[in-house]
């Protein structure tokens, strides 16, 4: 018979689902590691949970799967057992520092889609705040749409030919989460459109910032 454990999904996001339980193995004196998987999205997780390995943990394990057991929450019917750690970890919503009020807003619209599960919102949001990053570097009546962006941007030599690559990438995923061909339904189908646009705004704002607060301190 299959063991399982209910716990949200840091691959999917989705809430209080099953997953299935392939191995397990005593971790450190009181914590048991769950290698298992999503029963929606299939992807693999390790559940840690702090509590007695004994056994009948077995046993323990099919009544936990009848219970209520939402990550972090305690499972009562084992000895006080509860999830202590789940990886992948579950994203925070992240606003690196000193970026302009819209940029800002933008991101944190993608960041907390992005937690939340909302992939192709997220994805949309993204693309936002490069525009709205992107915008100011292009002097007087900038275009409107990223596309026409883009090419001002190439010929002006602002970014590192990879950056503007990324942005048209960006660019790309954004159209396909609007329209009917594609979809984004897991976390990996994202995080490297997040990852490059954390590290454009960074570069954009937060890192010239650094800078010239660094230089105020050492008095130049
Ligand atoms: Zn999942």
């Amino acid at each position: 018979m299959p063991l399982f454990i209910k716990s949200d999904c840091s691959n999917c996001m989705t809430k209080h689902l099953s997953f299935r339980v392939r191995e397990y193995e005593n971790w450190e004196s009181i914590k048991v590691a769950f290698f298992a998987f999503c029963e929606m999205c299939q992807s693999a997780s390790l559940i840690v949970i702090v509590g007695e390995y004994d056994s009948q943990i077995d046993t323990r394990f099919r009544r936990l799967h009848e219970m209520d057991s939402v990550s972090g929450e305690v499972l009562r019917e084992w000895d006080g057992a509860y999830i202590a750690n789940q990886y992948p970890e579950f994203p925070r919503p992240e606003t690196p520092e000193h970026l302009p009020n819209d940029v800002a807003a933008a991101l944190l619209d993608a960041e907390r889609c992005f937690a939340e599960g909302l992939f192709n919102p997220a994805a949309t949001f993204y693309g936002k705040a490069i525009e709205r990053a992107i915008k100011p570097l292009l002097g007087d009546n900038p275009p409107k749409m990223l596309g026409p962006m883009l090419g001002r941007l190439e010929e002006s030599g602002l970014l590192p030919d990879p950056m503007i690559d990324w942005i048209r990438l960006i660019k790309e995923s954004r159209n396909l989460a609007t329209h009917d061909d594609a979809d984004f339904q897991c976390r990996g189908d994202v995080e490297p459109a997040r990852d490059f646009t954390l590290m454009l705004l960074r570069y954009l704002f937060t890192m010239p910032e650094e800078v010239r607060i660094a230089r105020q301190g050492l008095g130049s």
